[in-house]
């Protein structure tokens, strides 16, 4: 799904109302592309749109978005089913209000009803009007510390548009990436050869002293080893290294650590710069 192409008529609309600062405009821009929202509405910005320092700050991404410029909210909204306010503060209005997580779900299901939705943001310096607020159907709040509860727009909005990709791209193939393949990880065999093989080098040492704690020590020292889930390869390295601590090293020959890595991965038995 991370490949599929973002749908103008599929995704919520956002309206900015009153921008104050175009850098904004533009940050804002780019949170939209990134998580796949297409339809901007400016409601009567400062600064208009087009706009240099918008785009600069946009990062190129104004060319993936339909942009429009409108004189007011109600103008706005009015080709809208559903409407989220953001806000910080509780205006006295009494509305239902949702998280972005939620709000992002109400969004999808009003989409897959076939009805347009739209998420409004408001000034820099003093948000939304209750009269604006009250144009919404519910109040979106991003939940935030509330000594200090107002975000920047553009970081507003980043929030909300990233919760609505998680809930469009749900868990299939989330990443945009394919993630890269570990190595399998280690059978309990070798990882229990693994532990007996540095328990041993740690008793030639005579490491664990008292030798009434030796079983607690042995305990504690896999343990660690068990957090890390190790694959085959790291627990081939780790043999390596214990080999080489107990003067057994399995290199070829023994050369300035420099020289070893030109060995290069898949011929150095301790397995050091491979990946895994
Ligand atoms: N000082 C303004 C907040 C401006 S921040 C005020 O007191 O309302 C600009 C916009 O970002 C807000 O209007 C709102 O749309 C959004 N925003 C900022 N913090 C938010 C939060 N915690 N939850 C939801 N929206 C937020």
């Amino acid at each position: 799904m991370s490949a599929e192409p973002a749908s103008f008529a599929s995704s919520p609309v956002v309206i900015l109302v009153e921008t104050q600062m175009a850098e904004n405009v533009g940050a804002a821009m780019r949170a939209m592309a990134n998580f796949g929202l297409r339809r901007l509405k400016l409601v009567n910005p400062r600064e208009p749109w087009p706009n240099e320092k918008a785009a600069a700050m946009s990062s190129g991404a104004f060319r993936l978005l339909e942009i429009e410029t409108v004189a007011s909210l109600e103008e706005a909204v009015r080709d809208l089913n559903l409407v989220l306010a953001t806000t910080a503060r509780a205006h006295d209005i009494a509305k239902p209000v949702c998280s972005p997580a939620t709000a992002a779900g109400l969004l999808a299901a009003s989409i897959d009803r076939g009805e347009r939705v739209g998420v409004v943001f408001g000034r820099e310096r003093w948000g939304l009007t209750t009269d604006e607020v009250g144009l919404a159907d519910q109040i979106l709040t991003i939940p935030v510390d509330p000594a200090f509860a107002s975000l920047n727009l553009a970081q507003a909005v980043v929030t909300v548009a990233y919760e609505w990709r998680k809930v469009v791209v749900g868990d299939a193939a989330w990443t945009p990436f394919p993630e890269k393949e570990r190595s399998p990880l280690a059978g309990k065999d070798d990882v229990l050869r693994m532990f007996e093989h540095l328990e041993g080098a740690l008793d030639a040492v005579e490491f664990f002293r008292p030798p009434e704690k030796r079983a607690s020590m042995v305990r504690n020292l896999r343990s660690i080893f068990q957090k890390a889930r190790l694959t085959e390869q790291e627990i081939r390295t780790l043999r390596g290294v214990i080999a080489a601590l107990e003067g057994r090293s399995t290199r070829p020959t023994a050369r300035p650590y420099g020289k070893a890595l030109e060995t290069g991965p898949g011929k150095d038995p301790a397995g050091e710069g491979t990946n895994s």
